[in-house]
């Protein structure tokens, strides 16, 4: 399969053979498609299986369809991934004039609270951090009122390390009409649970 099958503009393809991607792995040529189509998506699949730029190539399609307001919030257990993952939106995103924002804890939080009212397309965020925002500062719920993707990277440590109630507050933040795209090593109940109140046909990848 090639990328352009998989319904991704020119521009996508392009960047994607730029970076030297030369055809979809697994996780993309099952879930690209299902993303653009609007489903909800959990995936199975390891770090190091593509799954980054299965979520990303489909939302950066998106925002150069509208490039207007927040467009994702993307939830990942670590400091560390969050940066990993902006790095790949940016480098995806490039020819877009991507304006993506990482939110994470050990920084400064004002500036981040001006970052996100200046609603960057993208926002990467550890869930601690984007907790305290949208519970102390009255100005960041409604930076996030129209998002139309929440992505929960590495999904089963984030729910694992006992993050529900700053998930809680995310979901409260966001709009019920959104898509919910689930990335996963593993298997959980906390996901199965996740999968059922799925609004948008949840489609399920499994490697
Ligand atoms: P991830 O699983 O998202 O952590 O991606 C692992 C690495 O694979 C990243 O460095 C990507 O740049 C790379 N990658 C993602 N998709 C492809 C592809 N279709 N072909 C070759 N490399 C890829």
């Amino acid at each position: 399969s090639s990328f352009a099958g998989l319904g991704l503009a020119e521009w996508a393809v392009q960047t994607c053979k730029e970076l030297g991607m030369k055809r979809p792995t697994a996780v993309q040529a099952h879930c690209i498609p299902k993303i653009l189509e609007g489903r909800d998506v959990l995936g199975l699949a390891q770090t190091g299986s593509g799954k980054t730029a299965a979520f990303a190539l489909p939302i950066l399609q998106r925002l150069a369809e509208n490039p207007y307001g927040v467009l994702a919030l993307v939830v990942t257990p670590t400091r560390e991934l969050a940066f990993q993952l902006a790095e790949q939106f940016r480098a995806l995103g490039s020819c877009l004039h991507l304006r993506c924002e990482v939110v994470v804890g050990g920084m400064d939080m004002l500036t981040q609270a001006r970052n996100l009212v200046a609603r960057p397309h993208v926002v990467i965020a550890t869930p601690g951090r984007i907790k305290v925002l949208l519970e102390e500062d009255p100005d960041i719920p409604p930076v996030f009122s129209k998002t139309k993707f929440l992505v929960l990277d590495e999904a089963d440590r984030v729910l694992d390390s006992g993050f529900e109630e700053e998930l809680r507050v995310v979901f409260r933040c966001l709009p019920k009409n959104r898509q919910t795209l689930l990335f996963s090593a593993t298997m959980t109940s906390d996901l199965q649970t996740l999968l059922e109140l799925s609004a948008n046909k949840a489609y399920f990848y499994e490697a």
